[in-house]
């Protein structure tokens, strides 16, 4: 019911060319077709030249960030419908780090998700906690202070296309995968905060992907979890190879 879903998070990596040379192995090992949505997000100076190279495939292509305002005086800043223009059909909004370095709180995620939902564009809403929560038992607080928060006001209509991220902050890029047990306690949780917050229905359709520190070893058992629907993967999306494992060793 649920379709599966990778997707590889570039960050502030990736030149031009690199980010061409990537798509090319990526398509030369596997043509993507298939029963899972495989989506990529660049840095925005290589939206363009991926999507040229995708075309003709089933990859899709995400923006990492957006303006909290639609257009007009922000210099350095990218709209929701400029990523809608460029080729996105994905957005990641609430990433750990934004929240951190540029300090953006759960009141900007909010105004960004309803301007991501205007554009058209499917959100994939990052939540997690840090260790000194999970270790003092704050873990559901936190994620259900975020959601709350970053979700509210949105309709029904707009909610249809929304993801949820499962991101502890301890697991991002630090090599320390959460374990299949620890992710399902916590998918579990935002599965049942799905149906006691936006209804049964919206619950069954919302896919919920984890993300930290994801490898080819570390998918197939995170993926056999029942409430685990895709992945975010990070450091290993750089290497079309080693994002590529992932996809074949998890479907
Ligand atoms: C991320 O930052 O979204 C992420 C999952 O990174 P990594 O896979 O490198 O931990």
């Amino acid at each position: 019911m649920r379709r599966p879903i990778v997707v590889g998070n570039w960050k502030m990596n990736m030149l031009i060319s690199s980010s061409r040379k990537w798509v090319e192995e990526l398509l030369n090992i596997s043509d993507c077709a298939g029963t899972i949505d495989i989506v990529v997000a660049p840095p925005f100076t290589s939206i363009s030249v991926v999507r040229q190279y995708l075309e003709g495939s089933k990859v899709l292509l995400a923006g990492q960030n957006l303006a909290s305002i639609a257009e007009g005086a922000q210099t350095g800043e990218i709209s929701a419908n400029m990523l809608k223009d460029a080729g996105c059909d994905y957005v990641i909004l609430g990433h750990s780090e934004r929240r951190q370095y540029q300090r953006e709180s759960d009141g900007l995620i909010n105004k960004k998700i309803f301007l991501a939902c205007q554009s058209g564009l499917n959100v994939i809403l990052c939540v997690g906690e840090s260790m000194g929560e999970r270790n003092s038992d704050k873990t559901n607080d936190v994620i259900e202070r975020q959601l709350t928060a970053c979700l509210e006001g949105l309709s029904e209509d707009q909610l249809n296309s929304l993801s949820i991220a499962y991101e502890p902050i301890w697991a991002i890029g630090t090599g320390n995968t959460a374990n299949p047990n620890q992710v399902q306690d916590v998918h579990g949780f935002i599965r049942s905060w799905c149906e006691k917050s936006l209804g049964k229905s919206l619950s069954r359709v919302t896919r919920i992907l984890y993300g930290g520190s994801v490898n080819s070893q570390s998918s197939p058992a995170l993926m056999a979890q029942p409430d685990v629907d895709g992945l975010l993967v990070g450091g290993a999306s750089l290497r079309s190879k080693s994002f590529y494992d992932i996809i074949k060793s998890s479907f």
